[in-house]
């Protein structure tokens, strides 16, 4: 059976002090727990002061982008040795708003997640279709063609320590949530398309998020679903008392 992960992308949310406020209640929470993964991936600025907060207890440390250069004249980047030099475990990779807002492709994000395993850290890497795309029909041709490009050139016995999001873009921030069943569906069409394209193993290992308006009243059924593993969540990961309650109901 795959362990549940459960990610909270704060975004471009909290000041150190109060990124700090949240990780001392969710360590209060979660100082010890078996039942599943819980990553919190704060902004660069909050990563290092987090990272020590959360160091000797049960939950992991997340970034929300990386550069595939390890150090030079990249004025604004952060590398994935910088990323490691902060104990960062998980980095989610090709999120929908910087697909949309800093035209990030699909081949930044393959150089990206190749590198963040080359550093052994864990890529989230994330895919899905507009709502314009769900609507004329191409949802797995857009999830096709993330997949080929994103994973291009990732060594079979890679994949399955990579963990996928399903994101449908329309579903984020928006408080529409895809049906457990067109997730489902999603995430169906991910594993097939890992066990033709890479090896049945790898399929079965691989974990695969939903994203897009996760809250704590509609996680325990998406969980439910065959091939949801866990939830890439967002504006509901801000507040200590809602994010404890997606992870409690996700593990039901
Ligand atoms: C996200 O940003 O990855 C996300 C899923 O956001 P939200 O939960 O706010 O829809």
């Amino acid at each position: 059976m795959r362990r549940p992960i459960i990610a909270g992308n704060w975004k471009m949310n909290k000041t150190v002090e109060d990124a700090l406020d949240v990780a001392i209640g969710l360590k209060r929470k979660f100082y010890t727990f078996g039942e599943a993964d819980i990553v919190i991936c704060p902004p660069f600025t909050a990563l290092s002061k987090v990272g020590d907060e959360i160091s000797d207890s049960s939950i992991m440390l997340g970034a929300q982008d990386v550069y595939w250069e390890e150090e030079g004249a990249f004025t604004g980047e952060v590398s994935p040795k910088m990323l490691k030099d902060v104990r960062a475990r998980y980095v989610i990779i090709g999120h929908s708003e910087r697909r949309v807002l800093f035209g990030e492709t699909d081949e930044a994000v393959n150089k990206k997640v190749k590198v963040v395993l080359r550093y052994g850290m864990i890529p989230i890497m994330c895919i899905g279709e507009r709502l314009e795309e769900r609507d004329n029909g191409t949802t797995y041709e857009v999830l096709e063609k993330q997949l080929t490009r994103g994973l291009k050139d990732i060594p079979k016995e890679d994949v399955g320590r990579i963990i996928i999001a399903y994101e449908p873009v329309w579903a984020i921030g928006t408080g529409r949530t895809a049906t457990p069943r067109e997730a489902q569906e999603a995430h169906k069409f991910i594993r097939d398309f890992i066990e033709k394209h890479f090896e049945k193993e790898a399929s079965v290992k691989l974990r695969i998020q939903y994203g897009g308006s996760v809250k704590p009243d509609n996680i325990a059924k998406l969980m439910a679903e065959e091939d949801i593993d866990g939830a890439l969540v967002g504006g509901a990961s801000l507040d200590v008392n809602t994010f404890v309650q997606i992870v409690e109901n996700s593990i039901l």
